[in-house]
């Protein structure tokens, strides 16, 4: 369920008519751990080299140049070597791949940082909903984990993420239940506009929109899990070069508040293997532009609406005039009746 702290707009999205989850919630060990599992089980094709750092990348020439490297070079910081015929740039949102490639990146950096923590529920509950709550300051989400536990993601502006970083237990526990339970944003006029177009919407509709739920609340955090991150969105303006080829945050960065960061990457990764395995099939060189450029107009034709996307919402939440609150209270109670429009926007994320 996603809200409006500056007005009741809300909107939520459900499973009904899905035929499988909505989407799944897993922490980053998890994955990391099952990964993990993949490659031992893969240790005759894949060598893994953990706690090594690339120093270097040499490009290969043109073809006309004599004795130029015909693959890319990647120089360890240990000294050691290693050649690839195609290399997959997966360094993240400061990629030395896409650096050194020379690949031009668009991006910059938000006004908001991100705390993220374990939050314990104050009591058991059938924890299955994700809740989102834009103030005007940034979103705060809580995600569930388990009956008794929800991952905090809080964007806000960079000193108010210190300020929370600081702040003792018990204090950072109730900045968190008031960000979610408050109505210190609301203004009448919005409240009047918001609920004049809703009771329109309703005679219009009587069968659409959904009842408000309220949030979990929060009686603790996880020891040592409040951390901050700084915020930003970049995108590369080319995914590949000749024998290289960025995913995941090297290619795009996004705001979190649509929790679609890793999930963009993994659609890289699932592209990519897909244009791969049919090269290695049909005796292709892996490192050709032939099916790099494939995967470049296929993963950007997806990624660029999502990001637009994104770095709209977060445009559009990021202040309380009022204006652009009731224009926003209106659009988000219209969407929310529209369940036409709703099921598209959930296919579109869960791509
Ligand atoms: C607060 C926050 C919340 C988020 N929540 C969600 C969410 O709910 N859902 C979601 O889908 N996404 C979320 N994201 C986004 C997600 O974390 C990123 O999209 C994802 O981590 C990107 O993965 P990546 O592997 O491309 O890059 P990274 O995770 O940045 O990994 C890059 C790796 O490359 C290594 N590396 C870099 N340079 C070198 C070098 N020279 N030599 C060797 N290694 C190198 C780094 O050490 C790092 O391990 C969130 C992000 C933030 C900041």
């Amino acid at each position: 369920m996603v809200w409006d702290a500056c007005s009741d707009a809300l909107i939520t999205f459900d499973k009904e008519n899905l035929q499988d989850e909505m989407a799944y919630i897993v922490e980053n060990n998890i994955i990391v751990a099952a990964l993990t599992k993949q490659l031992e089980n893969l240790s005759d094709q894949v060598r893994v080299q953990y706690k090594s750092k690339v120093v270097k990348y040499t490009w290969p020439k043109s073809h006309q140049v004599a004795d130029a490297i015909p693959w890319v070079q990647v120089t360890l910081a240990n000294g050691q070597t290693l050649q690839t015929k195609l290399l997959i740039g997966a360094d993240g949102p400061n990629s030395m791949v896409r650096r050194e490639a020379g690949i031009p990146t668009v991006k910059w950096n938000y006004d908001q940082s991100a705390v993220v923590a374990v939050l314990h529920l104050s009591e058991p509950t059938e924890n299955n909903v994700a809740w989102q709550r834009f103030l005007p300051t940034g979103p705060i989400a809580m995600l569930p984990l388990s009956d008794t536990e929800s991952s905090l993601v809080w964007s806000t502006s960079h000193r108010h993420a210190e300020e929370l970083l600081q702040l003792d237990e018990e204090s950072f526990v109730d900045s968190i239940n008031t960000a979610f339970w408050s109505n210190e944003n609301h203004s009448e006029l919005v409240e009047t506009a918001g609920s004049l177009f809703r009771t329109a919407l309703s005679v219009l509709m009587p069968s659409a929109g959904s009842a408000r739920q309220l949030p979990p609340s929060v009686a603790g955090i996880g020891p040592k899990s409040r951390i901050m991150f700084p915020l930003g969105m970049g995108h590369a303006s080319e995914y590949i070069r000749h024998r290289v080829a960025l995913i995941g945050d090297a290619a795009h960065r996004v705001h979190p508040l649509a929790g679609q960061g890793a999930n963009l990457g993994f659609g890289d990764v699932a592209c990519l293997t897909q244009l791969l395995s049919q090269a290695a099939f049909n005796g292709k060189d892996l490192g050709a532009m032939q099916h790099l450029l494939e995967y470049e107009t296929e993963r950007q034709r997806h990624n660029l609406p999502m990001m637009a996307a994104i770095d709209l919402m977060k445009r559009l939440y990021s202040t309380n005039a009022a204006p652009m609150v009731v224009l926003r209270t209106f659009g988000l109670q219209a969407t929310n009746t529209l369940p036409a429009m709703k099921a598209q926007i959930m296919a579109f994320a869960s791509k």
